[in-house]
């Protein structure tokens, strides 16, 4: 007989992941299994949100730092992640170390060279959030990547992205994150003032791209989001972890030999 499932909390992300890939949530979430692997990407997108966020600390006291600066310190902190994971870290067809290297600097320099200076003032990096949904007993918790201010008050709320494509207004008008972090910006203080919210993604192309997507949520919005982060968790509860085995999520998924084994038995 399965244990009890027990969960402490849901999150944008592990709401997400339960929607793609039901049997992908169960084995990093409710069975805490370790991943097989670790695909590169992962790596690779925490290291550049890491020297995104160096680089607002800096706006935020005043320094603007250069080129020069962000591209160093990724070098330095892909190496270090890279040597912490040897040998479990994954990389897609035609990929290593060293063009994933050159292709991060490349990001980070068409950043620098194309973050809008907008006047807003960054008044929180990485602030923790947790609220509570009716008929959902855990809490909904995340970290903001970052919250700015203009000068009439309004916040807009950002998380910082790395795609491979540019998004589309589906992708910006229906992200169930950025409803999260419009209703978590709500419930920790924001209440009084407007807020928008706002994707800033590097993009991944030949030639990368910096693209800023803003956006507002309705209260239809955010009942419509309660209305699935209600679903999800009876589901969970009620046990339903369903694989999505055509997903684009496959290929790069860290349990294949557990998925592999659950099909066969
Ligand atoms: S391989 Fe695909 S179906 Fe299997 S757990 Fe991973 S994402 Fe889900």
């Amino acid at each position: 007989m399965e244990n009890p499932i027990e969960i402490g909390h849901l999150s944008a992300s592990s709401i997400n992941s339960y929607l793609d890939c039901g049997l992908q949530f169960k084995f990093a979430k409710i069975d805490k299994r370790e991943p097989e692997a670790i695909a590169e990407a992962l790596i690779f997108g925490t290291t550049i949100h890491k020297i995104i966020e160096l680089y607002h600390h800096e706006r935020s006291i005043g320094t603007r730092l250069s080129v020069m600066d962000v591209t160093a310190a990724f070098e330095k902190c892909y190496t270090e992640a890279f040597e912490q994971q040897a040998g479990k870290i994954q990389f897609k067809e035609g990929k290593d170390f060293d063009s994933t290297l050159l292709e991060g600097k490349s990001l980070l320099a068409t950043y620098v060279t194309q973050f809008p200076e907008t006047g807003l003032k960054v008044i929180g990096l990485e602030k923790a959030f947790s609220f509570q949904i009716e008929g959902v007993p855990i809490p909904i918790v995340g970290v903001m990547d970052m919250v700015e201010e203009d000068a009439g008050g309004n916040i807009v709320i950002v998380d910082h992205k790395t795609s491979s494509r540019s998004y589309s207004s589906d992708d910006i008008d229906k992200s169930l994150q950025l409803t999260i972090y419009g209703m978590a910006a709500k419930a920790n203080g924001y209440a009084d003032r407007e807020i928008m919210l706002r994707f800033d993604c590097l993009v991944k192309t030949k030639k990368p791209k910096f693209e800023q997507y803003y956006t507002v949520r309705t209260e239809e919005d955010e009942l419509r989001a309660m209305k699935k982060i209600q679903a999800v968790y009876r589901g969970i509860m009620q046990g339903v972890f369903i694989p999505n085995d055509t997903s684009w999520k496959c290929k790069g998924c860290s349990y294949q030999q557990c998925c592999r084994d659950w099909f066969a038995n």
